[in-house]
């Protein structure tokens, strides 16, 4: 009866594919998970709060428009806050990426720069993709950040403080250093961690030698040592490639798809529309990169008869958000939710695939009035003329003009397709998604 209900549903959908994908979408979340388990993929918009999703939609697709996001059949809600650190039962209301990311990541809270470890403590605490290569379970990560960095490597890496990146990146760390006995660097851990794929930036990180003066060796050397296919370009990519995948295409992270005017103080810059800044050929989109991790993962998985486990995540929305750069920010988040489009369609054709798209937490954007409507806005200021030729003023007024905006603390939308979809439908924390993933993957009930 089961099965006969999943072959209903997939050819409702071939059908509704040729006509609509709405009525399509309905069923894909009543579809039946299969006992052995679903496919669960993650990606992750850093810092796209709803003013930062509005003011892309206003700008890509018009006012009235929806991003691939936001067509996505379940919506929900999450809260992000962090836990203080020397008093772990308060709330920290404003969370960073690395301890959000590793709120999903494990299940539990934890403060402002630690990744996979409990406050206070140090305690490290298991994550879902170490949980998942016990049951033999293939995981992905990718990233346009450094893989180091705080999202990708809560999956990866136990450490105090998300600084920790390289051997040579260890002041903070001291006790980290292998040569003491410690876990390494994050570049160190994630190594030995030899997850199935791992794309994105940080080569420098790499690039350090670990081992002490004894016997000193670049991690680049200990990563082919460790049976890894190393790949730096996009066209490495495109070939054929074996598992363990470790991909590094930029030094740090990846450069901006788009450029224009930062945002200036009162009266702001522009009005002006945003360009193409071309990021230099090696390094791929993050589409392309999403593409291999699907390939490869659902190869294995399907070679093993068990589901696989993918996070990719959209790193410079951020990055561009503390700059105050929106026409970065919104390039970037362009880039984002064509990698959405792809994973979507990749899971309906698939069928058994729960796909969740969120943030870790909100950023400094604001939507505001254009400045000749009289209200002097105290922060920096661009006016961009949208595709649909209307005004957009987009306001950054969370630090002094000089420095890097931050982080703030409203909930974030979850999108969400495929079996346990509805059970992150209204509003919960965000370590509910490991609850939710975990019982998906089948590692709990
Ligand atoms: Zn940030």
């Amino acid at each position: 009866m089961k099965l006969r209900q999943r072959t209903a549903t997939v050819l409702l959908c071939s059908l509704a594919a040729a006509v609509a994908l709405a009525g399509c979408n309905a069923r894909r979340i009543k579809e039946r998970p299969s006992p052995r388990g679903t496919n669960v993929i993650l990606l992750i918009g850093d810092g796209l709060g709803d003013a930062e999703l509005a003011a892309a939609r206003n700008y890509l697709t018009g006012a009235g428009g929806h991003l691939t996001m936001e067509k996505l059949p379940v919506l929900g809600r999450m809260t992000t806050y962090a836990v203080v650190e020397n008093a772990p039962h308060l709330p920290d209301y404003v969370v960073d990426s690395a301890a959000s990311a590793t709120a999903w990541a494990t299940g539990k809270k934890t403060s402002v720069g630690r990744l996979s470890t409990a406050p206070q403590t140090g305690e490290p605490l298991a994550t879902l993709a170490e949980l998942s290569r016990a049951a033999g379970i293939p995981v992905g990560i990718v990233t346009t950040a450094e893989i180091t960095d705080a999202t990708p490597a809560a999956l990866a890496a136990h450490i105090n403080a998300r600084v920790c990146q390289g051997p040579n990146d260890l002041a903070f760390c001291p006790e980290f250093r292998r040569e003491s006995g410690g876990l390494g660097s994050i570049a160190e851990q994630i190594l030995h961690q030899r997850f199935e794929i791992v794309l994105g930036g940080g080569r420098r990180r790499f690039e350090q030698h670990w081992g002490g003066l004894g016997n000193p060796q670049a991690l680049l050397d200990t990563a082919h040592q460790l049976g890894f296919t190393v790949v730096t370009t996009t066209s490495q990519l495109e070939g054929p490639l074996r598992p363990p995948v470790l991909g590094l295409f930029a030094e740090g992270d990846f450069d901006r798809l788009w450029k224009g005017e930062p945002a200036r103080p009162y009266p702001g810059s522009g009005p002006q529309r945003c360009q193409p800044a071309g990021r230099p050929p090696e390094q791929p989109t993050l589409e392309e990169m999403t593409r291999k991790a699907l390939e490869i993962l659902d190869q294995l998985a399907r070679e093993r008869g068990r589901p696989f486990f993918l996070q990719v995540e959209g790193a410079n929305i951020d990055k561009s958000a503390h700059a105050a750069d929106p026409c970065a920010q919104i390039g970037e988040t362009a880039e984002f939710d064509r990698t959405v489009d792809l994973v979507w369609k990749y899971a309906q054709e698939r069928g058994n695939t729960l796909l969740v798209v969120t943030a870790d937490h909100a950023h400094a954007t604001q939507i505001v009035p254009h400045p000749s409507a009289g209200a002097h806005f105290p922060g920096l200021l661009s006016t961009l003329v949208t595709n649909e030729g209307a005004l957009l003023t987009v306001g950054y007024a969370t630090n002094a003009p000089a420095g890097s905006q931050t982080h703030t603390g409203s909930d974030v939308s979850v999108f969400a397709s495929g079996p346990y979809s509805e059970q992150l439908a209204g509003r919960h924390d965000q370590t509910e998604l490991f609850v939710v993933f975990a019982r998906a993957l089948g590692l709990r009930e």
